[in-house]
Parts: structure tokens; sequence; C-alpha cells
């Protein structure tokens, strides 16, 4: 990587931590020209998480929401160094991070190369762009790591789908109506937030428009159940959109058990407590043969130890910064989406917001840098005055960061959408159906980041509309 700017001055290295939403929009609209950039990532590709409630049933082509970093990386302009490590640690104060690589180990085949002793090194930085997300809160609930799936990355919808799939072929060789036969027939999902409303929606679509014509008297064996211990699915939603997706499910014969509390689940039952409207509380055993666990976010190790070796970062639900991403307590580090802590919401549409302001400082930053590099070589007093001059007038266009919602979406099935949509700040819409459902598309459509991913998701809908989803275990 080239040392120095045209002007002679050097060129800063910044690393980005992470390929999610955060960091690939922060380097989507950085001048890759002005700084030497290196995107550290276990995962080697973006990933568009709206629509991976989609895979599983095969909606959605786990490829065509993956958009691989080397492609991303190739496409900016400048030089931008990919790596597929994780970083284990970060020394704020030497600047350094440290990355391990491990080969993931395939189930067929022996092509890993190192599992058992991974491939250490450390990284100096100028600038530090920390984006690696969130994990899934288990809550420390007895049994879910061990039984439940999780539908946080693409590999997650993988599973999900081979689980169903082993469920329902060995249900179908016990005899009809015996317990065990129930059991297997039972998908669970757990946490009825946008991600467990749309995958028991995209689930009971497959069931009832696919499955079905493969398998007979699926539609009515087969059982999708979503348990939540709020009073409500889609807290975040309008109240009347939450009624229309009660509703939804209810005709689609979704069960929605609200009010209901996970307790601890085996490999067999998920136990639960149900809150009655009188105060009582009643316990419950639910038979599953699918159990996916979609509880929320938690911290990732790698973010609660950095956190702790920083006085200044006081809440354990995600790292603290200012109004300009910049971390409380440490120099030239910055945080962007999941894994940190602020008054919005963690969605993609908060992280991609915070990586592309970012970028847009980082840019001005770079302008700042070299201005002041020239004052400092310059000799005319006239000229070392325009430049502070034109310092100043840089320095007053760093503005912090303004989030602006756009609003919410969520899929509920059916062919129905629910969106509350922000026009400004003035008015909100609140709109579910059919038309919603293909507003909701083609959003999804527009925002995904490259005109390939965008070819692919459409296919793949056409795909479906003309021959309907696979019914293949493997997508
Ligand atoms: P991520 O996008 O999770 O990226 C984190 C990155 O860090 C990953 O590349 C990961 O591999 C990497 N990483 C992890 N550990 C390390 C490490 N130790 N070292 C280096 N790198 C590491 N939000 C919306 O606004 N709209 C939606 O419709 C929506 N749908 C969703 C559907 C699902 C199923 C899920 C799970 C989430 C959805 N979200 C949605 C939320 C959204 O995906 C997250 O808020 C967003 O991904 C956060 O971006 P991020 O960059 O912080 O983290
Ligand atoms: P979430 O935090 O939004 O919802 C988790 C749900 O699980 C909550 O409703 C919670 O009450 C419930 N829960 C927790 N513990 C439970 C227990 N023991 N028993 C029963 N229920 C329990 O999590 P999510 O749905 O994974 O979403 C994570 C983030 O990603 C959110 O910010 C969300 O807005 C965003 N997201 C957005 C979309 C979208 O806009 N379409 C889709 C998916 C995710």
């Amino acid at each position: 990587q080239t040392e120095l700017k045209p002007t002679g001055n050097k060129r800063k290295k910044v690393v980005i931590v992470g390929s999610g939403w955060g960091a690939m929009s922060f380097l989507q609209k950085l001048d890759t020209t002005q700084y030497n950039v290196v995107i550290v990532s276990p995962r080697n590709y973006f990933l568009f998480t709206p629509l991976l409630p989609s895979v599983p049933t095969g909606t959605i082509d786990q490829k065509s929401i993956c958009d691989p970093v080397r492609l991303i990386a190739r496409q900016t302009p400048g030089e931008v160094q990919y790596m597929e490590a994780a970083v284990t640690d970060i020394d704020p104060h030497a600047k350094k991070v440290y990355i391990e690589h491990k080969s993931d180990r395939l189930t067929i085949g022996d092509a890993f190369i190192n599992d058992n002793e991974p491939i250490r090194a450390e990284l100096d930085y100028d600038y530090l762009i920390y984006s690696v997300g969130a994990k899934v809160n288990t809550f420390g609930i007895q049994g879910i790591p061990e039984f439940a799936s999780y539908l946080k990355e693409a590999q997650d919808a993988v599973a999900v789908r081979q689980k169903l799939f082993n469920s329902v072929e060995a249900a179908r060789l016990l005899p009809e109506g015996s317990d065990e036969r129930k059991r297997l027939m039972t998908f669970v999902v757990c946490g009825g937030g946008p991600t467990g409303v749309e995958l028991a929606a995209e689930v009971k679509d497959y069931i009832v428009q696919d499955l079905s014509k493969f398998i007979p008297n699926l539609e009515n064996e087969m059982n999708v159940t979503l348990i939540e211990a709020l009073p409500n699915v889609l807290n975040m939603f309008h109240h009347k959109l939450i009624e229309y997706t009660q509703q939804v499910f209810n005709s689609q014969g979704v069960h929605l058990r609200t009010n209901t509390m996970v307790k601890k689940v085996d490999a067999r039952n998920v136990y639960c407590t149900e809150k009655k409207a009188d105060g009582s509380t009643e316990d419950h055993v639910i038979p599953y043969g699918t159990l996916v666990w979609a509880g929320g976010n938690a911290q990732r190790k790698v973010t609660t130890e950095f956190a702790a070796k920083i006085p200044e970062q006081t809440s354990r639900r995600g790292l603290l910064v200012d109004e300009y991403q910049k971390l409380y307590g440490v120099e030239d580090v910055y945080a962007l989406g999941d894994c940190t802590f602020t008054k919005n919401p963690p969605t993609a549409q908060v992280a991609s917001q915070q990586g592309h302001f970012l970028a847009d400082h980082f840019n001005k930053l770079s302008k700042l840098d070299d201005l002041k590099f020239l004052a400092n070589q310059e000799k005319q007093p006239e000229q070392v005055e325009k430049l502070h001059k034109k310092i100043q007038r840089t320095e007053s266009t760093l503005l912090p960061f303004h989030y602006e919602h756009q609003g919410s979406l969520a899929y509920i099935g059916s062919e129905r959408a629910v969106a509350d949509l922000s026009f400004f700040q003035w008015s909100t819409v609140s709109v579910g159906g059919n038309l919603t459902f293909l507003f909701w598309r083609s959003a999804y459509v527009s925002m995904l980041m490259g005109v390939r991913n965008k070819v692919l998701v459409t296919t793949d809908w056409i795909k479906v509309a003309i021959f309907g989803r696979d019914c293949s275990k493997d997508n």
C-alpha cells in the first residue's frame, strides 16, 4: 500500500472490523484513495439480513443475499485489503488489533487446515472502525444453545431448513395421530420480534403453498407456533399493525402464544409459563420437532472485553459513542451498529446510516489533515492564512450524526406485509396488506447493495412464482 498521498502527507491506515451493515456502508462511501484500508472479518461476505427469513424455505437462495467482500473491495477505488480473521483483542493505547484465523470445518471431506491451532497475527491502525454486530441473546436459558437453531447468519438458515425436513420426513414413518408424530410435526419459534414473526410467516407459507403439494395432508398435520413473552408480537409497530398481524396469523393457522415466557428447553420440549389476564400463571410444556430461538441481541465477548478495558465504557448493553460515533475514553476508535448502545434501535437502517455518516466524516478528516499538513509546510504567510481559513471552513462542516427513521417493514405471510412509514419528521403512515407486500419487495430490492444481488433476488422471486419453492433438503 502506498504510504504517501499526492500532497506528500502520510496516508493513514483505517482498519475496519466486520463485514456487516455498519462496516460495508462505511466502506461504500469512504474515499478509499485517501486511506489505506484493511477489512478484518471472519465472514468473507456481506449478508443482506432483511431477506434472511426467506432463506430456510427456499423463497430466496442463500447466495442471492451474500455479497463477497473481495468483490466489494475490488469494485472500490484505491487499495483495499481483506483478511479473513476474527479480532480477538484490541490494545487502544498501542493502537493494535490482534486477529485470528480458524478454517471452517467442512461436514464432507477433510479440507480444514488449522482447526485446532488458529493462525494469529496483529495489525497496527491509525483509525479503527469497530462494527462486529451482536450475538443472539439466550438470557442464559437452559438448553437453548444445545437444542435451538438461530436465524442470525446464512448457515443458520440452512440448519433450520435441514431440521425442518428431518423432522417432517421422520414423522412420516410414525403412525398418524401418535404423540411422537405430532411432536415432530411442530415447528416452534421463540421470540415475537420481527425475526420470529417473519420466520413463522415464511414457514407457514411454505407448508401451505408448496410442501403440502408433495406431502399429502401436511397442511393439516404441521403446526407452526410462535411464543412471545410480552402481550403482543412486533412491539415496535403501530398497535393497528400488531392487531392486523395477529389477525393474519389466526386466519393462516399460526399458533400465537403471547404472554408466555420460555423458561427452559430440552431435546424435545419447550417449558414455558403463561401469564393470564387475572395475574395468575400457568406452566406449559410444548413438544417440538424444530425449534428456533429469536430472542434478540446480546454483546459479543470481544466487545465486552474491549469495553472492560476502558473506564468510560460503563454500559453492559453496548459501546458508548459520541455524536461522531467515536468511542468514549479512547482516541481514534469509532464504533457502528449493533455493538453500540445509543438511543437508536439495533437495525440495519441505523447501522448503514451511521456507516455512511462516518465515511463522510472521514472524507472531511482526510481533507483537514492534508490542509494542516500543507499549512505546516508553507513558508508564505498569506498562503498560510488562506490554508487556515480553509481549515476553519472544513471544520465547520463536521456535523454530528443524526438518524432519520425511514420506517419499519415486516413480512407477515400469505403475501402480506406491514409497514410503519415515516415521512420526514411529521407524519407516520401505518399500512398492511397485499399492496404493502409489493412495496416491501420493491423496497428491499432497492436496498440490496449491488446490481448482482438485485438480479439474483428478483430472479428467485420469479422462479418461485412460476415453479414454486424447491422441496429438496439442501438448498
Ligand atoms: P452485522 O451486520 O451483524 O455485522 C457484523 C460483522 O462483524 C459480521 O460480518 C461478522 O462476521 C463480523 N464479526 C463478528 N465477530 C467479529 C470479530 N471478532 N472480528 C471481526 N469481525 C467480526 N434491520 C433492519 O433495519 N431491517 C430489517 O428488515 C432487518 N431484518 C433482519 C432480519 C434478521 C433475520 C436479522 C438477524 C436482523 C435483521 N435486521 C434488520 C437487523 C440488522 O441485520 C442488524 O441491525 C445489522 O446487521 C447490524 O449491522 P452491524 O454492522 O452492526 O452488524
Ligand atoms: P427483538 O429483540 O426485536 O425481539 C425478541 C423478542 O423475543 C422480544 O419480543 C422478546 O419479548 C422475546 N423474548 C425474549 N425472551 C423471551 C422468552 N424467554 N420467552 C419468550 N419470548 C422472549 O429481536 P429480533 O426480532 O431478533 O430483532 C433484533 C433486531 O433486528 C431488532 O432491532 C429488530 O428491529 C431488527 N429486525 C428488524 C426486522 C425488520 O425490520 N423487518 C427484521 C428482523 C430484525
